[in-house]
């Protein structure tokens, strides 16, 4: 028997974690929401989801242009095994008190939330065995997981000192039309630390990390600077064996055209519905091993480096199989280290 899955929120982390649980052999989803009757809540419905109504009091304006819903939320997770709250950042600790608590469901929710939403915050490398049946887990945010992925994997192979990470951001994601792209490089925030190394600590409370984040007027990627300190003498070619070995590290070089976030994005609309990229884009021609210093940049596809944390969260809470198993499973159904070149 499949596990029973419920989306609450159908946007752009909706929408894949919805497409990526039924990519699943052993899940599948058994409802979204929306809010509105828009393009995407018709999108939904032809794609084969029962759509169901986020807020309560709205089924009406559903009704009003003919768009049949099935419930509400609340009935929605009556049937369902677990939801994922995919609403917009701050919601999902309003639905857990509202919905979730009430029927006693087990949630996972989105890196907008504060981690006090959830007993943990998750990355499936780094903490999966954690999450082993826990009730509520918060999946880091995009640019989290992008940090502690890769740290996660120095830090099991090399003995590594301090982090400092230059962060910088995509402004707001492609469909975004109410705010959006300035002329302009925003430092966010201006004082220090930005947001992001006390994040990473929530996962991986013993690694030293100092954080500054810029936005700069692009809408693609994110990208990463990264600079560690070693305490061992470790060759480049090390690091690079480690990272090669790890499915959600694509390692790539500018010697074939790699130049930007832009040829990145080209390369994965060739690949992957929606250009999803999953894992970290490391260009392998930026490690470099200088004074026992770690420098490396990475870059980061906002909108589906958390897909596939969200499928391995599920099967962690509801105890279906263990770490290996489940980010095997989730990689193979995603292609995830299909497109090595
Ligand atoms: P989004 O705005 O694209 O989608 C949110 C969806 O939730 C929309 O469909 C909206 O209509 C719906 N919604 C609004 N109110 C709701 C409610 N009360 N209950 C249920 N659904 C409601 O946002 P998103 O980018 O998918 O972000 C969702 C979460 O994921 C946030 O916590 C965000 O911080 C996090 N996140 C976003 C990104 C990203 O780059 N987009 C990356 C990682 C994590």
């Amino acid at each position: 028997m499949k596990v029973k899955v419920a989306i609450n929120g159908y946007g752009t982390i909706g929408k894949r974690v919805a497409d990526a649980v039924n990519a699943q052999r052993d899940m599948e989803v058994i409802g979204v929401t929306k809010t509105k009757p828009d393009f995407e809540a018709k999108v939904a419905i032809k794609k084969g989801f029962k759509l169901y109504c986020a807020i309560p009091e709205r089924v009406e304006v559903f009704e009003k242009v003919g768009l049949k819903v099935e419930g509400t939320i609340e009935d929605l997770i009556e049937k369902a095994d677990i939801v994922v709250d995919c609403s917009p950042k701050k919601v999902g600790a309003e639905n857990k008190k509202m919905y979730y608590e009430k029927a006693g469901i087990k949630a996972i929710f989105q890196g907008g939330e504060k981690k006090d939403v959830a007993e943990l915050s998750f990355n499936a490398l780094a903490n999966y065995d954690k999450a082993m049946g826990k009730r509520y887990v918060r999946v880091v945010s995009c640019n989290t997981t992008g940090l502690v992925r890769i740290l996660y994997l120095l830090k099991e192979n090399f003995r590594i000192g301090k982090v400092r990470a230059v962060m910088i951001r995509r402004v707001v994601d492609p469909k975004e039309d109410k705010k959006g792209l300035v002329n302009g490089i925003m430092p966010d925030p201006v004082e220090l630390p930005s947001h992001h190394g006390p994040d990473v600590q929530t996962v991986l409370p013993d690694v030293d990390i100092t954080t500054v984040a810029f936005k700069v007027p692009t809408t693609i990627m994110h990208v990463h600077s990264l600079n560690i300190e070693l305490k061992d003498s470790v060759k480049r070619d090390e690091v690079i064996d480690v990272l090669k070995e790890e499915p959600r590290i694509l390692l790539v070089s500018s010697d074939d055209g790699f130049s930007s976030t832009a040829k990145i994005i080209e390369y994965a609309r060739e690949l992957r519905p929606r250009y999803d990229m999953f894992e970290n884009i490391v260009w392998q021609d930026s490690i470099a091993v200088v004074d026992n210093e770690l420098y490396l940049t990475q870059a980061i596809h906002q909108e589906a480096i958390v897909i596939p944390e969200n499928i391995d969260a599920i099967r962690a809470m509801l105890e279906l199989t263990d770490k290996e198993k489940s980010m095997d499973m989730t990689n193979k159904s995603l292609k995830i280290g299909d497109f090595r070149i």
